[in-house]
Order: structure tokens, then sequence, then C-alpha cells
């Protein structure tokens, strides 16, 4: 079966494809199919956007899709950026940039009080709407500089709880084990083993569902 991933950001489709990379599901980008429309974040939540980006683009496709919205929640500045996260300095604003400004937000603030969370919610829809979400937090700290060049977006601000070095520090396999795209993404397995099975069994002796 196919499982269309709705992101078009590169660097979070890699992150996606090895998280995915165990399931039974081959895994299509929406950026790799036809004629599909992009999908405009505008909602207040991160829940509501994964979940709009997930039913659009099954509706659009007719396919199984996974969608996830992500985002910093920094507890010095009130749970900002949030679902902002990606345009925190501007609407076209790099990461860097949005990373300068955090920067900027936080300067004073001691490093026992820049707790903060990635936040990952990831949505499951099929051509007849919602299937289910889920759910995976990050905790850690945000340094007062950037350190390493690995991964995206504030990675390299984000020291997370338990480790040494930031998620722009850490190797990708590392981080695909503890972020909160990884224990989203295994709350996701177990929904989609579940719509896997469910669709077997109401399959037709003809091979075809039912
Ligand atoms: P979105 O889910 O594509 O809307 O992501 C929003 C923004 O959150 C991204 O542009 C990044 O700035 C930030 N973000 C989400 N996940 C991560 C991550 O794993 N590392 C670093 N930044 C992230």
């Amino acid at each position: 079966m196919q499982l269309v991933v709705a992101t078009r950001n590169k660097h979070k489709l890699r992150e996606l494809r090895a998280l995915l990379s165990d399931l039974d599901f081959e895994v299509v980008s929406v950026s790799d199919l036809p004629n599909v429309p992009e999908v405009v974040e505008d909602q207040p939540t991160l829940r509501d956007n994964a979940i709009k980006k997930a039913v659009e683009t099954a509706r659009a496709t007719g396919r199984l899709t996974l969608a996830d919205d992500s985002g910093l929640e920094v507890d010095a500045l009130g749970g900002a950026p949030g679902v902002m996260s990606a345009h925190y300095a501007g609407e076209n604003a790099s990461y860097h940039e949005n990373n300068k400004k955090l920067l900027a937000a936080l300067a004073g603030v001691p490093l026992e009080k820049r707790t903060a969370r990635f936040r990952c919610v990831v949505a499951i829809a099929d051509a007849n709407g919602l299937v289910d979400t889920v759910e995976g937090v990050c905790n850690g700290l945000i340094l007062t500089e950037e350190r390493g060049g690995n991964g995206f977006g504030y990675d390299p601000l984000f020291l997370p709880d338990g480790q040494v070095k930031t998620f722009g520090e850490l190797p990708a396999e590392i981080k695909n084990r503890i972020s909160h795209r990884a224990k989203a993404l295994q709350k996701a397995w177990a929904v989609l083993s579940r719509y896997a099975r469910t669709r077997a069994t109401q399959t037709t002796p003809t091979g075809r569902a039912g």
C-alpha cells in the first residue's frame, strides 16, 4: 500500500523516510505526485495544521496520507515561536535568521531558564477523512550560540535533555531515535499497522478493498 507524505521540506522528508523505512508501505512524497495543490498552513495550532495538510492531501491524491506539523516551544517566551516556528523572523525567513531572532529574544535569560521543547503532531488521513492524530515531544534547552551543522531549523541551538551535543551536532541516527518526530512516528507506526490490518480484513476474495 502507498503512503503519501505531505511535506515538501526535503530535510523533514529525509527524516520521515528514515523513520518509516521498516513499515510495509511504499512511501511517496507529495512533491513526486503531479497536480497536488499546496496546502496553506494557516491554522492556529500544530494539530489543526497537521490535520488540514493530511485531509486535503488525501482528498487530492485519493491515497493514505501522513502529514506532520512541528514547532519549538520556549518556556521563557510563553511557548513562542510555537506554530509560528517556520516564520518567526518573517514570512521568508531563513533558518539562521529565525535562530538569530530566538537568541535575541532570550538575551540575558540564564541557561536554567532556557527550557524548551520540540513538539510534533502527525495526522493520518485517507480519502474518507481523518484516521487519527498522534504527538511526540522532545524536551531540552536553548543554548546561547549555534553549535553544529547537522539537521535543520533550530537544531544547532537545541540541546536535548540527557545529551551533551545539540541536534545540530548529533548524527541523524541519534536524532532519529530521540526526537519529537521519532516519538510521534513510533505512535503513527501503530496507527498505520492497525489501518493496514483493518484494510486486509475488509479485502474481498477478488483482492479488492470492500
Ligand atoms: P513545519 O512542521 O514544517 O511547519 O515546521 C515548522 C518549523 O519548526 C521548521 O521550519 C523549523 O524551523 C522548526 N522545526 C520543526 N522540526 C524541527 C526539527 O526537528 N529541528 C529543528 N527545527 C524544527
